[in-house]
């Protein structure tokens, strides 16, 4: 459905307010921020933020109302658009620079070798959680973008789909031979990925149960997200809003802990990748191992980088 009429005429009937806590149900929520969005300058004239020349129609009927939860810390938009709304907006619009983009900037110097490295770590990471044939892992990439980390797990040999709901996205997987499900499938995986994604979402917790249906009992997700302290938000309201929130397309912030205890409330219990780190011949190096394996497990409680376990029922 085209909702580009829908902004125009009636935006209001596209939007939600989310007044309660999504991680832990507190109602006794705080603004960080309460601000005219039709007066944030350096908000519209922001090149960068393509989806501004649909949301326009939405800065004169809304605040941009940011909420914090004092009790776990988790930080979201009161106002959002509808999912329905959501996803069009997504796809109007698509978030991300187009197929190799990113690997043509790390190509030419531009930075980005952390992130490869890392999604390397996790694609690595998970043969050692199920020690078996990499061909018969499953492997569902939620969000997957142009498929940075599809493809790199492809390549390590595991049985890799998507979950998208762009159609050039779509198209591209599947001209490489990757198949995109729709959720809910009658497929279930043993490790999901998701990354930059439930930044997006507004309802969260419904489509974090949902993913988790596609999951097998015993099988690992790992959820990665942006995130910004409350301070800085209010410090500096551009830089803040460029980065970890914006309007009507970040719109939730988790921090280390609240992530933590999303997961453990939707039945996960919080893991870490470990034990390939001293698989290497540095096996008995012990300052090797300090530093890899038990600096690397306790890093996990100070980033939004999370990987989690499913309970056995
Ligand atoms: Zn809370």
């Amino acid at each position: 459905m085209d909702f580009s009429h829908l902004l125009i005429s009636d935006p209001q009937s596209l939007l939600v307010s989310r007044d309660t806590c999504l991680v832990c149900g507190n109602h006794q929520n705080r603004y960080i921020l309460d601000l005219d969005l039709s007066a944030m300058d350096t908000f519209w004239q922001h090149p960068k933020i393509q989806a501004r020349r649909y949301i326009h129609h939405l800065k004169s009927v809304c605040p941009f109302q940011v909420y914090e939860c004092p009790r776990c810390g988790f930080i979201w938009q009161r106002n959002v658009l509808r999912s329905d709304a959501e996803t069009w907006l997504y796809q109007a619009e698509p978030i991300g620079r187009g197929p190799g983009s990113r690997a043509a900037k790390y190509r030419s110097g531009g930075g980005e070798f952390t992130y490869y490295k890392s999604l390397n770590q996790v694609a690595s990471g998970i043969y050692y959680l199920f020690r078996k044939n990499p061909g018969e892992i499953k492997i569902l990439d939620f969000g997957a973008g142009w498929g940075d980390f599809t493809l790199i797990a492809k390549s390590f040999g595991y049985d890799v789909c998507v979950c998208e709901v762009d159609d050039d996205k779509i198209n591209y997987f599947e001209n490489m031979n990757i198949k995109n499900i729709t959720i809910p499938s009658k497929q279930k995986f043993d490790f999901i990925f998701t990354s930059d994604t439930f930044e997006h979402i507004s309802e969260v917790t419904s489509v974090l149960r949902l993913l988790l249906t596609q999951l097998k009992e015993a099988g690992y997700i790992y959820i990665s997200v942006p995130t910004v302290k409350s301070n800085r938000i209010v410090k500096d309201t551009s830089a803040a809003l460029l980065k970890a929130i914006r309007p009507f397309e970040h719109i939730n912030i988790f921090s280390p802990k609240s992530l933590r205890l999303w997961g453990i409330k939707n039945g996960l219990k919080p893991a870490h990748f470990g034990g390939y780190l001293i698989e290497t011949r540095e096996r008995f190096n012990y300052k090797s191992i300090i530093k890899q394996y038990i600096l690397k497990g306790w890093r996990s409680w100070f980033t939004t980088n999370q990987l989690f376990k499913k309970q056995t029922s």
